[in-house]
């Protein structure tokens, strides 16, 4: 009987329904392809499994045996030790007959997690002790039960030949024994895997047969199979992603052509550059080179532009938009919040001014959201629609019915994170032309400030080229910054002081909290409260301005104003300052229940500071509403311990590991079981740069020899490529 891996696990004999609803309901293990996909969490290394004759006292060694049964006594107070000691012990018979003896201290739980008939292997040292061999609280690892096809020397055998035993996720009524047994029947039960990566393809990266792989990462001979196995299955995982965000990106572009953006020589983008009064940092020139490049293409640009807080991204932005104007085009800037939005039309309209901006032969900048009134914004379309408008930042607003663009050349969005692809894919039908010409799709950059570590941002945005700001432009103050915990109570008093000698220099002051109000349900501080608490008490005699994403959008920009003035020198806030506000003058950051954030946005907001106005901090309050968790403390440590976004993304990866990155369920994309982006950095180069050769050659990947390709991808990704869209909610 040959079966396949689409097959139900009931196909395997002794696997009935009972069995069956279990693995659906503890793992959602249905077929045999979801058994063996749930590869081993570690391996047990049985050593060398020896016989009882042969071991000698003192040295480690695994025993295998059947257990016979279980004592437990107990030992009263001795010495120091104040409280009596259960000894359990327990004898257990070797192949041979030989019996020995192994012994837990208070674990009496031993007796029922390994009852009479269990086989097992135990791992120690090996003493004697009185006439016989005993093992003291040895490392247990259950391979099976007599009477249901295990025996001791079969199990013995079995670890004769493989040292290493998969050690499954598992439950009570679902033992990672259990697990080894089903795992071996599938196995066995199973036709050779055909393997879906071309021979030219395995021989060039040197990667196992599939079968071999599948095989060898539940039974390994030794650790270099295990390794060769688990590095062919996560090359995989990679190669099926690149091969579908990068199909995905050619279909979205199929029938677009790219406009051709090229710098000109003493266009307004050169003269911008020539104006400005600080060179571009060596980061920067890279990436102008870099985007020079993507703008003359006739793909249509769609890259990455990433680099920390502070790195200079708004200069290479403007300087990018420019050269769609020096090409009789229009540019776009899409931002996520309306703060942002009139903060970069502030930076644009200073940056731009050497220039001339919004005077006669001057650049003319408009800010579209929706709180625009009706009469600019009527204005602002039909220039658009004219093409008299050069350049538009913008909200969510840029994308509603109604807007069009007389050319739109480039597009630059903003903080990634909170736009999808198809946004991008909307902003493309804003700029076909109304006078009926071919439609052409804008090139487009999106940056983030978020640091994400390139072998994940290679992985996430398979379909963007990326570029990174890795360098800060110099006279960057430094940041100071500090975690306080309920037991330096004392240290906020001290703080407050520091505040008002800070404010007395002229320097302004953040306070940054987790919610706009405070409720029964969630712990934590709102920034109505704090506000409160601040303005009438703490801070009477200063001026406390409030902002937070519920206030009406004039009461917002009149916190702003007035704290960028500083007629308000504390400004409270929820996060809504997360990203681009930009106050020189602002030196202290302070984050109340700092645990309620991530590493990326607490170093965003740190971010806010040090931007000018002398040294500054940061200070962390944590878990003064709620019990400090280790995690949570590992990342205060750490966003204290270092300014380094990529340093800090790293760690955040590792905290968080990248197997559940996607999120099925939300992103459509399939998790990565095994690949592990961090130390897998070469595969998701490899497999990234395999992908894009594959389908430049073979851009609907329809030719014969890439059939087995398709249908792993289309597979892999249940309702094939469409199931994309679905990154968009990221
Ligand atoms: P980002 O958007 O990457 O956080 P910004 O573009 O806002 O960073 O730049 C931060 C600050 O650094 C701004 O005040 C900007 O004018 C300044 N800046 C940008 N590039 C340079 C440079 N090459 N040399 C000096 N200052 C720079
Ligand atoms: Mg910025």
């Amino acid at each position: 009987m040959s079966l396949s891996l689409e097959d139900r696990v009931t196909a395997l004999p002794g696997v009935g329904p009972k069995l069956a609803a279990r693995l659906a309901e503890a793992f959602a293990i249905h077929t045999l392809r979801d058994l063996l996909e749930h590869y081993p969490r570690r391996y047990h290394d049985a050593g060398e499994v020896l016989d009882l004759s042969d071991v000698e006292e003192g040295t480690p060694a695994t025993l295998l045996g059947e257990v016979l049964e279980w004592s437990t006594r107990r030992i009263p107070p001795k010495g120091k030790r104040s409280r009596p000691l259960d000894l359990t012990e327990g004898r257990v018979r070797q192949a041979s007959g030989a019996v020995f003896a192994v012994t837990f201290f208070n674990q009496r739980w031993r007796t029922s997690s390994l009852p009479p008939g269990t086989v097992a292997a135990f791992s120690g040292t090996v003493k004697r002790f009185r006439h016989e061999l005993q093992l003291a609280s040895p490392d247990v690892q259950v391979l099976g039960k007599v009477g249901s096809g295990t025996d001791t020397s079969s199990a013995a055998q079995r670890l004769d030949h493989q040292r290493l035993l998969g050690v499954y996720r598992a439950t009570e009524a679902l033992p990672s024994f259990k697990l080894n047994e089903l795992v071996e029947a599938a196995l066995e039960a199973l036709a050779p895997l055909e393997d879906w990566l071309p021979e030219p393809i395995r021989r060039d990266q040197q990667l196992r047969a599939l079968d071999r792989a599948v095989r060898a990462i539940h039974a390994p001979a030794d650790h270099a199979d295990r390794h060769a196995a688990r590095r062919r299955l996560a090359f995989d995982e990679l190669f099926s992603l690149q091969l579908g965000l990068q199909w995905r990106r050619r279909q979205l572009e199929a029938d677009t052509v790219g406009l051709d953006n090229a710098p000109v020589a003493d266009g307004w983008a050169a003269r911008f550059l020539a104006e400005l009064p600080f060179p571009l940092t060596g980061a920067q020139q890279r990436a102008t080179a870099d985007l020079g490049r993507d703008l003359g293409a006739t793909r249509p640009m769609h890259r990455l532009l990433q680099g920390d807080v502070g790195s200079g991204k708004t200069v290479v932005a403007v300087w990018t938009m420019l050269n769609a104007v020096d090409r009789g085009r229009q540019a776009a800037l899409m931002v996520p919040t309306e703060v942002l939005a009139e903060q970069h039309h502030r930076t644009l309209t200073e940056l731009l001014a050497p220039l001339g901006v919004n005077v006669l032969d001057g650049l003319r900048v408009a800010a579209l959201t929706s709180s625009t009134s009706t009469a600019v914004r009527r204005r602002i379309l039909s220039e658009l629609l004219t093409g008299e408008l050069d350049l538009i930042v913008g909200t969510h607003a840029l994308l509603e019915e109604g807007v069009r663009f007389a050319d739109l050349g480039v597009v630059v969005i903003d903080e990634q994170h909170r736009f999808g692809v198809s946004q991008r894919v909307q902003l493309k039908e804003k700029s076909a032309p109304i006078d009926g010409t071919t439609p052409t799709a804008p090139d487009v950059l999106v940056m983030t400030a978020t640091p994400i570590p390139r072998s994940l941002a290679l992985t996430l945005y398979g379909d963007l080229d990326v570029t990174v700001l890795d360098e800060l432009p110099p006279g960057r103050e430094p940041i100071t910054t500090q975690l306080i915990t309920p037991d330096e109570a004392h240290r906020r008093g001290r703080l407050e002081a520091f505040i008002r000698t800070e404010v007395a220099a002229g320097r302004r002051v953040y306070v940054v909290c987790p919610f706009v109000e405070e409720s029964e349900q969630l712990p934590g501080r709102g920034a109505v409260e704090e506000h409160g608490r601040l303005a009438a008490e703490v801070f009477a005699d200063l001026g406390v301005a409030l902002v937070h994403g519920r206030l009406p959008s004039a009461d917002k920009e009149a916190a702003m104003t007035a704290f960028r003035a500083g007629a308000a020198q504390i400004l409270v806030s929820t996060t809504v300052i997360e990203v681009g506000v930009d106050v020189p003058e602002a030196t202290i950051m302070v984050i109340e229940d700092a645990e309620r954030f991530g590493i990326s946005q607490l170093h965003q907001l740190r971010g806010r500071v040090g931007r000018g106005g002398g040294r500054s901090y940061c200070v962390l309050f944590a878990g003064w509403s709620s019990e400090l968790g280790e995690d949570a403390r590992e990342r205060l440590v750490a966003v204290a311990g270092t300014t380094d976004g990529f340093e800090l993304a790293e760690t955040d990866l590792r905290i968080r590991g990248s197997g559940q990155l996607f999120g099925r369920a939300q992103s459509g994309l399939p998790d990565l079981l095994l690949a592990r982006i961090q130390e897998d950095v070469d595969l998701v180069a490899a497999t990234r740069e395999l992908a894009t050769r594959i389908l430049e050659s073979d851009p609907e990947l329809g030719a014969p020899e890439h059939a087995r390709l398709r249908a792993e991808v289309l597979r892999r990704y249940e309702g094939g490529v469409e199931a994309f869209a679905a990154l968009e909610t990221g």
